[in-house]
C-alpha cells in the first residue's frame, strides 16, 4: 500500500527527520488560508499522486498550465492559484501511464533553497532477505537512469537484522555522499531514523528523492515516498487510515475487498487460477504461445463460490480482456466449487468473449460435468499447454 507525500512526510516529522513545514489542502477555497500558514518567502505547490515525476509532468487540460505539478511560487496569491490550476485536472508523468492521474489534493509547502539533490532510499531486498540502503549524489533525477548510464555513482549496501542499524551504516552513506562535519552527523542520526520509521510500520520502500542540503548546509527530506507490506497492514491502523482508495486500480481494490490476489496487467488474456505458482505458470505459457496476460489473480486454496464469482466479475470488467483462462489445480479447492462460481458470474454479467476452461484434481469430473450441463459455450481443456493454446487461438484467430 502506498501513500502520498504529505502524509509520509508527516510521519517523516512525528519520528524527527527534517521536512518543510506544509499544508495539504483538499479543496481550492483552502488554499490561500493554508498557503498564508507557512513563512514564505518561497511557496512549493504539489500535486499529490501516487506516482512520482511529477516535477517533470505535464497537465491533460490546457487550462492547468504548462509548468508540470510541482510549482514555486512567490506569494500566498501565486500559491493558491497554482493550486487552483491543479486540483481535478489529470497529470501525467513517467510513473502514470498516458492515462495520466487526477490531482484531488495538494500540498503547499514552505520552499526551500537547494544547495545540492542527493538520492536515498531504503527497501526490502528479497535477494538477501534484508533492508537495503540506496544512496547517490545524483538526487532529484530519475534513479533507473543514474543506475542504467552511471551505477559507479550508486552506493547500495544491506543491514544485518542480527545487528539492525549501526551508526558506522551512516557513516559509509556520509562518505558517499561527500557530507562531511555537521552533514555527516545529521546524515547518521537521519539514517537511523529512517531505518527505525521503516521497520516500525513494515514498509516495503522509502524514497526520499531529493534529499537535498539546503543553502544553511543543513539536510532536510524534500520529497517522500512510502510503500508499506500489505500483509501487515492489520498491525498499523495509523497507517491503513491513510489509505486514498481513489488512487488505487478499482479492479485490484475490488479484488482486495474479497481477499483475492489479483494484480492488473497489460495484456489481452483475463487468467483466473488457483495458487500463486499456477498462477505464474499459466501467466508463463500465454506469453510462450504469443498472448499477454491481463493479470494474476489467485482466488486462493479455500475460496467460495461468492468469491470465485467476484473473482470473474472483475475480469470481465476488464475492457482490454479478449478471452478468459480459467486454469485451477484442484487440491483444497474443489472443481466443482470453480464451476459454480463461474456459471454464478456469466448468469450474472454475461460473458461476451471465448472461455476457456481447464480443470484436474478434487472432484474434477463433477466440476466438469456442471460445466457440461450448464448450456454455457466454454471451450474445454485437457491440460495446461491445451488450454493455453486453445485461448490464444480463440482471442488471435
Ligand atoms: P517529483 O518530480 O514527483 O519527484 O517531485 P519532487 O518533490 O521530487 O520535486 C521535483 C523537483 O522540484 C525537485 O527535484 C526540486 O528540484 C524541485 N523542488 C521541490 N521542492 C522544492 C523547493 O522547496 N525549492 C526548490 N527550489 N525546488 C524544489
Ligand atoms: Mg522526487
Amino acid at each position: 500500500m502506498n501513500i502520498h507525500e504529505y502524509q509520509a512526510k508527516a510521519l517523516l516529522r512525528d519520528y524527527g527527520a527534517p521536512v518543510s513545514d506544509g499544508r495539504a489542502v483538499l479543496r481550492a477555497e483552502e488554499a490561500k488560508t493554508a498557503a498564508g500558514e507557512l513563512d514564505g518567502p518561497l511557496w512549493v505547490v504539489k500535486a499529490q499522486i501516487h506516482a512520482g515525476g511529477r516535477g517533470k509532468g505535464s497537465f491533460k487540460e490546457a487550462d492547468a498550465g504548462d509548468k508540470g505539478g510541482v510549482r514555486l511560487a512567490k506569494s500566498v496569491e501565486e500559491a493558491a492559484t497554482e493550486a487552483k490550476r491543479m486540483l481535478g485536472r489529470t497529470l501525467v508523468t513517467k510513473q502514470t501511464g498516458a492515462a495520466g492521474k487526477q490531482v484531488n489534493r495538494i500540498y503547499i509547502e514552505d520552499g526551500s533553497d537547494i544547495e545540492r539533490e542527493l538520492y536515498l532510499a531504503l527497501l526490502v531486498d528479497r535477494g538477501t532477505s534484508r533492508i537495503s540502503y540506496v544512496a547517490s549524489t545524483e538526487g532529484g533525477m530519475d534513479i533507473e537512469e543514474v543506475a542504467a548510464s552511471t551505477p559507479d555513482k550508486i552506493l547500495s549496501f544491506s543491514v544485518d537484522p542480527a545487528t539492525g542499524y549501526q551508526p558506522y551504516h551512516g557513516r559509509r552513506i556520509a562518505f558517499a555522499l561527500g557530507l562531511t562535519g555537521s552533514q555527516a552527523k545529521q546524515c547518521v542520526k537521519l539514517m537511523e531514523t529512517l531505518y527505525r520509521l521503516f521497520v516500525d510500520k513494515d514498509m516495503e520502500m522509502l524514497e526520499i528523492n531529493p534529499l537535498i542540503v539546503t543553502d544553511k548546509g543543513d539536510l532536510k527530506c524534500l520529497d517522500a515516498k512510502m510503500g508499506f507490506d500489505g500483509n501487515a497492514i492489520y498491525r498499523h491502523p495509523d497507517i491503513a487510515s491513510l489509505r486514498d482508495e481513489t488512487e488505487e486500480d478499482p479492479k485490484e481494490l475490488a479484488a482486495s475487498k474479497y481477499d483475492l490476489n489479483y494484480i492488473a496487467l497489460d495484456g489481452e488474456i483475463g487468467c483466473m487460477v488457483n495458487g500463486a505458482g499456477l498462477a505464474m505458470a499459466t501467466m508463463d505459457i500465454i506469453k510462450l504461445y504469443g498472448a499477454e496476460p491481463a493479470n494474476f489473480l489467485d482466488v486462493g486454496g479455500g475460496a467460495t463460490k461468492e468469491k470465485v464469482t467476484e473473482a470473474f466479475k472483475i475480469i470481465t470488467s476488464d475492457p482490454n480482456v479478449k478471452g478468459i483462462l480459467v486454469n485451477i489445480f484442484g487440491g483444497i479447492m474443489r472443481c466443482d466449487v470453480i464451476a459454480e462460481g463461474v456459471i454464478a458470474a456469466v448468469k450474472e454479467v454475461g460473458l461476451k468473449v471465448p472461455l476457456v476452461v481447464r480443470l484436474e484434481g478434487t472432484n474434477v469430473e463433477k466440476g466438469k460435468e456442471i460445466i457440461a450441463n450448464s448450456g454455457l459455450n466454454v471451450i474445454a481443456a485437457d491440460d495446461l499447454k491445451d488450454g493455453a493454446q486453445k485461448i490464444v487461438k480463440a482471442v488471435k484467430g
